[in-house]
């Protein structure tokens, strides 16, 4: 089955249902609401559209916005068309826009109105004055938002969301019925660009298949139902938005609910109050953001069941609380990466909070995991650690014109090496011990920043924590803790951590040095990018 497929499918059953909530950009307004019918209707206006301008199959079609109703009717319009969506990151600049834009061989970009940080309009008019193959710019609306400029159309390659809209008159239903019956499951339909946590992003090029498979299942050990309100703060052009979000809820008849814009911890709770949330998902600091708000205990969160959490470790403190305090006693950890649509492993429902805490869950259901010597490449006893890999539906077609780089990551047995530490039990269950590129090796002892990283979060004054590697002349790297204290809380130093750390950890598992910082750098699907915090910090020591 395509995407367009299922989707009409999932409308016809329950066509009267919420299929999309947008809350008000503008305190007091209305929020805006699609049911299924009127979702798939406007999702069919807008691929009809698209058929009108001539665009074919396999055309790539890029994204770029924060979160917006507008995304998710492109993403499905898209799919009917069978053009290839192509997620970019709002943050981008020009520079990395223009490469998105190259190295996808992109014909149109739809964008998100400039905002005070971003003049969306004016990096994308370069865009199109620089990349001869993008041919179109479409301008989404304001939304009526303080601050938000929508892009006016100055010449024919530009035009506003509006206008495209009305070409949509131009070309019957049976055409796009036509054009649908001509896809094929495997057909790419996504291309998503890692998040550059480790280097340069990469285009990782998904098929309905791979997609709505993984949304679906992940949807299913969710145990969504069309009675489900899943509130989604994170990012959209990340697959923990798309995938996990619009595709799992909307492929169960779920309700999908758009916080706002950009993340807001106190947003995403109102979300959950008004819109009557069954599921809230987040990266860690999200969560630790929202269970960090003064008013926090003022939200009424009883409706919360579960949700997902996911992109990088969690500490065990912060699930504790949240299965507790914001109850979401089935919260979920889901382990992926874009390469596997994204996920690969997962915790369920029957599973113990210890093993929700200590581990990524289990192995999706149709797919393959195991654990391999990064050197040898041959597979370890269960309790080792080593490289984990994948093998199955979700893997992506290859890094989008990259073939090089794909027959790096997918081996000739179609196993994706996910550059990712991990241990797996008799049980099955997998313990992420982080990235290859993230372990320190400090005097020859392989040192695990996670296990030190979690410790460090059982100390009273400590809000955030992360532990990092960085060049030493004696021991070859050595260990650097960067802390964000609660607030009040006077500053740690090196001497106050080790005094925590002393008779609990070996003593070269302390770290040397300590950095306390307001903030972490991330990337926007928020993760930590442990990368620059090692260029500063050794670039700082000197
Ligand atoms: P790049 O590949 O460009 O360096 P990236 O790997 O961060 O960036 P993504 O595909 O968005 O890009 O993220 C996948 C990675 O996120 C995984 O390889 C893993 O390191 C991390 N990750 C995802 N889920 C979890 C989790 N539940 N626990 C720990 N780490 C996770
Ligand atoms: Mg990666």
């Amino acid at each position: 089955e395509t995407i367009g497929a299922n989707f009409e499918r999932i409308a016809a059953r329950f066509p009267y249902h919420d299929a999309l909530i947008e809350a008000a950009a503008v305190p007091g307004e209305e929020a805006r609401r699609w049911s299924y019918t009127k979702l798939n209707d406007d999702v069919d206006r807008l691929a009809r559209a698209l058929l009108a301008l001539g665009v074919a199959k396999g055309e790539r079609i890029g994204i770029w916005s924060p979160n917006c109703a507008e995304w998710t009717i492109l993403q499905y319009a898209t799919a009917k068309t069978g053009a290839i969506l192509v997620n970019v990151n709002p943050a981008y600049r020009s520079h990395e826009l223009e490469f998105v834009v190259k190295q996808s061989g992109m014909r149109m970009l739809v964008m998100a109105p400039s905002d005070r940080n971003s003049d969306y309009t004016g990096m994308a008019r370069q865009a199109l004055a620089a990349c001869p193959e993008l041919r179109e710019l479409v301008f989404l609306p304001d939304a009526g938002a303080e601050g938000l400029t929508a892009g006016e159309p100055e010449h024919e390659a530009e035009r506003t969301y509006a206008e495209l809209l009305k070409r949509a008159d131009d070309v019957a239903h049976s055409a796009l019925q036509a054009r649908m019956a001509a896809l094929d499951p495997h057909d790419p339909i996504n291309l998503q660009y890692t998040s550059g946590t480790t280097g340069f992003p990469k285009g990782a090029t998904l098929t309905h298949h791979n997609i709505l498979n993984n949304g679906y299942s992940i949807g299913e050990q969710l145990g969504y139902t069309e009675h489900d309100r899943v509130v989604i703060p994170v990012p959209f052009y990340h697959c923990f938005g798309m995938v996990i979000g619009n595709l799992a809820a909307l492929s169960h008849g779920a309700a999908t609910i758009i916080p706002g814009r950009s993340f807001s911890p106190a947003a995403a709770l109102e979300a959950v109050q008004d819109f009557g949330g069954t599921s809230l998902y987040g990266v860690p600091t999200m969560f630790i953001a929202e269970l960090a708000l003064p008013d926090f205990t003022s939200y009424d969160l009883s409706t919360l069941r579960t949700g997902v959490m996911a992109g990088s470790l969690c500490p065990i403190e912060v699930m504790n609380r949240v299965i507790s305090e914001m109850n979401m006693k089935d919260v979920a950890i889901c382990y992926g990466m874009t390469e596997t649509s994204p996920v690969s492993t997962m915790t369920r429902s029957v599973d113990t909070v210890a093993q929700r805490t200590e581990t990524v869950g289990r192995t999706m259901p149709n797919l393959e995991s195991r654990i391999v010597d990064p050197v040898t490449g041959e597979v370890l006893e269960r309790g080792g650690i080593g490289e984990l890999c994948t093998r199955g539906y979700a893997v992506m077609l290859g890094y989008w014109n990259q073939p090089d780089k794909t027959a790096e990551a997918i081996d000739a047995e179609g196993w994706m090496h996910t550059g990712d530490l991990a241990r797996m039990d008799q049980d099955g269950y997998v313990v992420i011990e982080g990235r290859i590129k993230d372990m320190v090796i400090r005097g020859g002892e392989n040192v695990y920043p996670r296990e030190i990283e979690e410790f460090l979060y059982t100390h009273p004054d400590i809000q955030d924590v992360q532990v990092i590697g960085i060049p030493d002349a004696k021991y070859g790297e050595e260990l650097m803790a960067c802390v964000i204290m609660k607030p009040g809380a006077a500053p740690l130093d090196a001497a106050g951590l080790a005094e925590f750390c002393r008779g609990k950890l070996a003593h070269f598992k302390i770290p040397r040095y300590v950095d306390v910082r307001e903030s972490f750098p991330m990337t926007v699907s928020g993760k930590i990018r442990k990368v620059d915090m090692r260029q500063e910090a050794a670039a700082r020591l000197g």
